[in-house]
């Protein structure tokens, strides 16, 4: 069932990477006033705060081989403690210990070169998702409380995760927006993108290029091509892996009704007049 637009408090945006996401979910922040929640900043997050405990130990020590797990998390939390550099980090009340732990557990894969499985993902989404909805507005740097998710659920496991979570809470997915671009397309354009190694800002040659097609607009430090972007064979695969694992979730909520609202990623400019018109059009419809 469509919801009113004004009772909207869950989107999903979905597509490939390299599809024109980040655009789309500026637009809809703008347009709802919600918060974007995103898997990857929420993993360099949480890696980031464990990180910066300075943690002398050995990460392979959070690990239990007889059961194939981790140590439970209170084990994890003394480990740290042991083994910290930065003591003011642990004893800081603002340190979240949970998404402390998250982070060791995340950089454990990181570091071993595997991928992180839907357990830690789910973890470390739900610690953000129950933080967000548990703290007063005021704090959420948002104008009304409602998540826009992007990268979030990917997997089948994840997407039944969600479900489950938003239940608890009395929400659900109220629509999807799909950015739908064409292989041989991203692959041109993921090519043609530059990000700052200073300030993390993403540029791109044709749509958002660099000054003199080189400098940070921001902070003017030379802008790099990141190494996945400038490998074809990367970029392929990064793709297979949507069509694997994303496509079946997009299509599994399609059957069970969930709204979905298409627009491309292919738009003769990238002015935000352009996108706001593309993104409405198609979301506006929905209600
Ligand atoms: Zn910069």
């Amino acid at each position: 069932m469509t919801s009113k637009k004004e009772d909207v408090k869950i989107i999903l945006v979905m597509g490939k990477s390299g599809s024109g996401k980040q655009p789309r979910i500026d637009c809809l922040a703008e347009e709802f006033g919600f918060m974007q929640v995103s898997t990857g900043n929420l993993f360099r997050a949480c890696i980031g705060l464990f990180n910066s405990v300075d943690f002398k130990g050995e990460l392979k020590s959070a690990w239990d081989d007889s059961k194939n797990d981790f140590k439970p998390d209170t084990d994890l939390l003394k480990i740290v403690e042991e083994h910290a550099a930065n003591k003011d980090v642990l004893s800081s009340a603002a340190t979240n210990k949970e998404t402390l732990i998250l982070g060791m557990k995340a950089k454990y894969f990181v570091e071993a070169g595997l991928f992180c499985p839907d357990s830690i993902t789910n973890g470390i989404f739900a610690n953000a998702f129950e933080t967000y909805f548990s703290a007063p507005l005021e704090t959420c740097g948002s104008k009304r409380r409602g998540l826009i998710l992007d990268g979030f659920p990917r997997t089948l496991p994840q997407g039944q995760f969600l479900d489950d979570l938003l239940k608890k809470h009395n929400l659900k997915i109220d629509f999807i927006l799909e950015v739908d671009l064409d292989d041989d397309t991203i692959i041109k354009r993921t090519t043609d993108r530059r990000i700052c190694p200073k300030c993390q800002a993403v540029f791109h040659l044709m749509f958002k290029p660099p000054r003199d097609e080189k400098f940070c607009t921001e902070c003017g430090t030379e802008v790099k091509q990141r190494a996945d972007d400038a490998s074809e064979a990367l970029l392929r695969n990064r793709l297979k892996e949507y069509t694997d694992k994303v496509a079946p979730t997009l299509a599994k909520y399609k059957a069970d009704g969930i709204p979905v609202a298409t627009v491309t990623g292919n738009l003769p400019d990238m002015k935000p007049e352009t996108i706001r018109n593309s993104v409405m059009g198609a979301v506006d419809k929905l209600f």
